[in-house]
């Protein structure tokens, strides 16, 4: 739930500063020695009872009547008494004031393990407790507890960016606007890292109050924080979930249910772009319960092979030709049947199994392409998370080699997205490929924020138009301005230019007036199987008789690393 950026340090402190208040000695020790001390009291007061009475007895006979003399021995032994007792009262003493002070220590030592060293909040371990407390109470006036996951947006950037020191003073900053947006029935709790949680008890129907709160802590939060001279801006985002106890569940069993749904909350609000609040709904449990069987099914698909190519055709928009295929990847779910590759590959990067699903989707998509025509090319669409690769490159001549594929048949589509990352790491890369032979496309173009100035740098060969601004260039004089613009970059720039998503004859024919594209989109078809491409293509004469024996035009030379 939580970031651990310091809870395990503060951890750390807590227990120190917790044993040093305790201090060392174990307690069976102290126990044992407490009680010797108080024999010896006893022992004393007994010894003092027995011997007292005899010899001051025999002292006051002498001194009043002047009869006989103490036993000098018994006089010894009630002198010997008297220090006994005295030494006995003074530990006695000694001891009250020693369980005193171990009493407020062990009252500080709680203490300390209960809050945040840092903010003075409570902490994580307290937690549930304090939640649960509140639940209770709520339940005696027949009100509700409103829960809130507050995370701070970017806090690490800021972190990185000014400092630790600046840092911290921002989360103590941000514990001391919380705690004073808080109403008095309230508990505020440091959970580790820039994750707050905050619970307020609420009246039947005061959801509106809550969410007043949630935009006061919105507002507060966003307030820039000055701290040696630096300036520190964050923003939070807020899960907020509500409940009260009930016959069924438990007030414990309640604060845990609330913290976990305002997480699940928080997550949703840093979905929604941050900075703001999102309350808790049933379907977001459905949502995460989805999500992980789709990790599930993810990684038992690529073991069992349901990934699979599709084909989209590629035309020459002025001859009407095919000119190649572009290869979309399909999910075969037995589960949830054709998956879209926009639901699983975001998934696939998250989980780190982008670069498996693609090679092996294109060691197929090499084998399929090598029985069509050698004019026809095959394009690919490469993940942004595997040009961070350094050997990438490598490995996809590795590919070629295997499959026995020319490199100038392949073409390889990265989004704008990817200029954003490491630029010199792309433009190496892209470098190498190049050299190798093969093409690579801007795919997308005109969703991304690519200056003209990164687009002169990097040496494209195409430019794609985004399929939004070409289904609607019919309907849309902003589409057709964009797309204008886009032909005449690429005329000014020798980029030749692909349109994607072509629809209909009317865009097809809008299209013509700027020049002379490639196209390609649901006009031509929708994308097939390797089958029914293989099939299209025997049709057109456009299928090699032996894809076996035939060598690459270009063989793939290694790279030097
Ligand atoms: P993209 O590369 O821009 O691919 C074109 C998308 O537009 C495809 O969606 C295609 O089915 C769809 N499309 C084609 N013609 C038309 C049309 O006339 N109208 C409309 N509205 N749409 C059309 P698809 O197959 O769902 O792929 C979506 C995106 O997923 C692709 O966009 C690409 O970015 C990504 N993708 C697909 N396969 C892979 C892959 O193997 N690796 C990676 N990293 N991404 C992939
Ligand atoms: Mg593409
Ligand atoms: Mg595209």
């Amino acid at each position: 739930m939580g970031k651990p950026i310091m809870a395990k340090a503060e951890h750390d402190r807590t227990e120190a500063a917790a044993q040093e208040a305790v201090g060392h000695e174990p307690p069976l020790q102290r126990a044992e020695r407490d009680l010797v001390a108080l024999g010896i009291l006893v022992a004393a007061i007994f010894l003092f009872v027995g011997t007292g009475s005899t010899v001051l007895t025999g002292i006051a006979r002498s001194w009043i009547y002047g009869v006989g003399s103490p036993d000098v021995l018994l006089t010894n032994a009630l002198i010997l008494n008297i220090a006994l007792l005295i030494f006995g009262w003074r530990r006695y003493v000694e001891l009250q004031t020693e369980i005193a002070e171990r009493r407020k220590a062990e009252e500080s030592a709680t203490r300390l393990a209960r809050t945040d060293a840092l903010t003075g909040c409570l902490n994580r371990r307290s937690l549930d407790d304090a939640i649960a407390q509140l639940v209770n109470a709520a339940a005696q006036s027949s009100e509700a507890v409103a829960v809130m996951m507050i995370d701070l947006d970017k806090f690490k950037r800021s972190n990185d960016l000014l400092g630790h020191k600046v840092g911290d003073a921002v989360l103590v900053e941000t514990a001391r606007r919380i705690e004073a947006l808080m109403p008095t029935r309230s508990v505020v709790a440091r959970l580790g890292g820039d994750e707050f949680v905050c619970a307020v008890i609420f009246a039947p129907g005061g959801e509106n109050a809550v969410e007043r709160l949630a935009v006061r802590i919105n507002d507060g939060l966003a307030e820039p924080i000055i701290s040696g001279g630096l300036r520190a801006e964050v923003t939070a985002s807020i899960g907020i979930a509500v409940g009260a106890s009930s016959a069924l569940h438990s007030a414990n069993q309640v604060a845990q249910d609330l913290l976990h749904r305002a997480d699940l909350a928080m997550y949703q609000a840093k979905r929604r772009g941050r900075n703001r609040f999102a309350w808790f709904e049933p379907t977001m449990e459905k949502e995460l319960r989805f999500r992980s069987e789709l990790e599930q099914g993810i990684r038992d698909g690529l073991k069992r092979g349901e990934f699979v190519p599709y084909y989209e055709k590629q035309i020459d928009l002025e001859t009407g030709e095919i000119t190649g295929f572009e290869m979309l990847a399909r999910w075969l779910s037995p589960r949830h049947g054709m998956v879209s590759p926009e639901v699983f590959i975001p998934v696939a990067e998250e989980i780190g199994l982008i670069a498996e699903l693609s090679e092996a989707l294109i060691t197929l998509a090499l084998e399929d392409a090598k029985a069509w025509d050698s004019s026809l090319t095959l394009s690919v669409n490469i993940s942004p998370l595997q040009l961070r690769d350094p050997w990438f490159a490598q490995r996809l001549l590795k590919m070629l080699v295997a499959a026995n594929f020319p490199p100038t048949r392949l073409e390889i589509e990265i989004t704008e997205t990817c200029l954003h990352e490491n630029i010199a790491v792309v433009r190496s890369l892209i470098t190498s490929l190049k050299n190798q032979g093969i093409r690579i496309s801007l795919d997308d173009f005109g969703t991304g924020y690519s200056s003209l100035a990164q687009l002169r740098t990097l040496p494209f060969d195409r430019i794609k138009i985004d399929r939004s601004f070409v289904s609607s260039l019919a309907r849309s004089a902003d589409s057709a301005s964009i797309v204008e613009a886009i032909s005449s970059l690429g005329r000014g720039m020798a980029l030749p230019i692909t349109a994607e998503g072509i629809e209909s004859a009317e865009v097809l024919s809008a299209l013509r007036r700027f020049g002379n594209f490639k196209g390609q989109g649901y006009l031509y078809g929708q994308p097939a199987s390797a089958e029914d491409v293989k099939r299209e293509l025997a049709e057109q004469g456009l299928l090699v008789a032996t894809p076996k024996d035939e060598t690459p035009s270009t063989p793939p030379s290694a790279l030097s690393a």
